[in-house]
């Protein structure tokens, strides 16, 4: 299909980042591409409006990148999730295990109203245990989870599964998988 061979041949593999034996995928060369950084946009933003999202949350950092244009191109608003400590206000937080330690993210609940539908946005679904965190953080709002929506998923882990156990009947798209 030509949007996800466009994407694909964007974001590049960069071997032993940020240990040996992880190839990461690196989404900068996608983002330097007006022509793709649009199409991604634009993708992500008609998912946004079929569901009728009044806000894209988006996952600190570079779900902050795609998130900012798609909530704007789908007439919504924009609210990050941060990793702890740096958001000023009133943060509901939530800890999720890594393979080594844990992790802890946050958001400003009161960024999200009781009538808002939001779409959480990410680039990369690895292990999902990220995604899985910031699904809890959302219902832990007054707003109504709507979507997860992911550039790329890498499938030969069990993320895929992992968030979809989490949503439930929450519709999740990842427009690449590799
Ligand atoms: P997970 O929690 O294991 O699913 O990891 C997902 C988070 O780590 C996302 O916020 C991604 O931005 C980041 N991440 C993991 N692997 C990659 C990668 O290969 N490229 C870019 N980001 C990645």
């Amino acid at each position: 299909e030509g949007l996800s061979d466009l994407l694909l041949s964007r974001v590049r593999d960069v071997p032993d980042h940020p240990k040996p034996g992880i190839v990461f995928k690196d989404i900068t060369p996608l983002l330097a591409d007006p022509e793709a950084f649009g199409a991604l946009t634009e993708a992500l933003a008609a998912t946004a409006r079929e569901l009728g999202a009044t806000k894209v949350v988006g996952l600190e950092a570079r779900g902050f990148i795609l998130g900012a244009p798609v909530a704007l191109a789908a007439g919504a608003g924009f609210v990050p999730v941060r990793k702890a400590g740096k958001l000023p206000g009133a943060t509901l937080s939530q800890s999720y295990d890594l393979e080594y330690g844990s992790a802890e993210i946050e958001i400003h609940a009161e960024d999200l109203a009781d009538d808002d539908r939001v779409l959480i946005v990410d680039d990369v679904l690895a292990t999902g245990g990220t995604a899985e965190a910031a699904i809890g953080l959302v219902r832990r709002t007054k707003a109504t989870l709507v979507g997860l929506a992911v550039l790329m998923e890498l499938g030969f882990l069990p993320g895929g599964e992992r968030v979809r156990l989490a949503l439930g009947e929450v519709p999740y798209q990842a427009l690449v998988t590799v």
